[in-house]
């Protein structure tokens, strides 16, 4: 018997494929799972539709491909953006934040809760702001304090947005996962598929302008797609953050701008320039007066 999907799912499950699809994947298999009742009376021609990694002729195939696991994140994934969420009907933001912070807990959902996180980092400033800054994880320093660019990098954001004409306590600042990982490493790709919910949850309710997505890593996991600085800089993207309410009258989405991260600034200030432009971009578009503190001579 043929599924019809609502149109949420759709668009969840086409943005996910377009992620698969940028990184290589195409193949995807349905996970298999223990029978039910309701089950047992499905027809046999939809059950014979969709290969059963079980079945032997498909098992070598499927051991020299990643799809069997990414049919799985790709089920639990859609299924937990669509799900209500305990801030859905809150509309003080605070609150909503509160909301998202509980639902979290101290959470293990993902394997960097036990490679030393000392606390987790879960976002910090103005739960109204107009302005979002999403990095990649939290460092050292970061994972110290349990605030987000509190080290080197975070001083040179805070130098950025001073630059812009703002304090950081009228922005808000997260990352795409809120636990350290170890070494300083880029998080990986499961970790962020765990984690980023939870930051997309956090920008459905803040409802920012725009966001600053820090780098490549938070680009790709916002954008759901991979390319290079040089391609993605330099201009605006649109950007809903999956499972928010696509017919919200106060929230259309918001502009997301992806200059370079400030870590990289410090290890190349030679860019400090191109980010600077990034940066006039977006408060161009927010409407602000440009700062005579000039990125540059921060
Ligand atoms: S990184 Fe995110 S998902 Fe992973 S344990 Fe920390 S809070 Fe949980």
């Amino acid at each position: 018997m043929a599924h019809v999907l609502d149109a949420d799912l759709r668009r969840a499950l086409a943005n996910r494929l377009r992620y698969y699809h940028e990184l290589g994947i195409y193949d995807f298999y349905r996970r298999e799972r223990q029978a039910t009742e309701s089950d047992a009376s499905a027809s046999a021609a939809e059950e014979s539709a969709v290969p059963s990694p079980s079945q032997p002729e498909l098992q070598e195939e499927m051991s020299t491909r990643r799809s069997a696991v990414v049919a799985a994140t790709l089920e639990e994934s859609i299924f937990d953006v669509l799900t209500p969420k305990p801030e859905q009907d809150v509309t003080d933001p605070a609150a909503a934040l509160k909301l998202i912070r509980e639902d979290l807990g101290d959470c293990t959902r993902c394997k960097l809760h036990k490679q030393g996180r000392k606390q987790i980092v879960f976002g910090v400033g103005n739960p109204r702001a107009e302005l979002m800054f999403v990095g990649e994880g939290p460092g050292a320093d970061e994972d110290a304090q349990g605030e987000p660019f509190v080290g080197r990098a975070g001083q040179l954001l805070n130098n950025m947005i001073k630059a812009m004409g703002l304090r950081r306590a009228e922005v808000y600042i997260a990352n795409v996962v809120k636990c350290r990982p170890p070494g300083n490493r880029t998080p990986e790709r499961d970790e962020c598929e765990t984690c980023s919910p939870f930051l997309m949850r956090q920008i459905a309710v803040i409802k920012p302008k725009v966001v600053v997505a820090l780098g490549a890593v938070a680009a790709k996991n916002l954008l759901s797609f991979n390319a290079p600085m040089a391609e993605l800089r330099g201009r605006f993207y649109d950007f809903m953050p999956a499972g928010a309410r696509s017919n919200d009258p106060s929230w259309q989405g918001a502009r997301l701008a992806v200059p370079y991260h400030p870590a990289f600034l410090l290890r190349d200030p030679r860019q400090k320039g191109e980010a600077w432009k990034d940066l006039q971009m977006v408060m161009k578009y927010l409407g602000s007066t440009v700062s005579s503190a000039k990125l540059g001579q921060t």
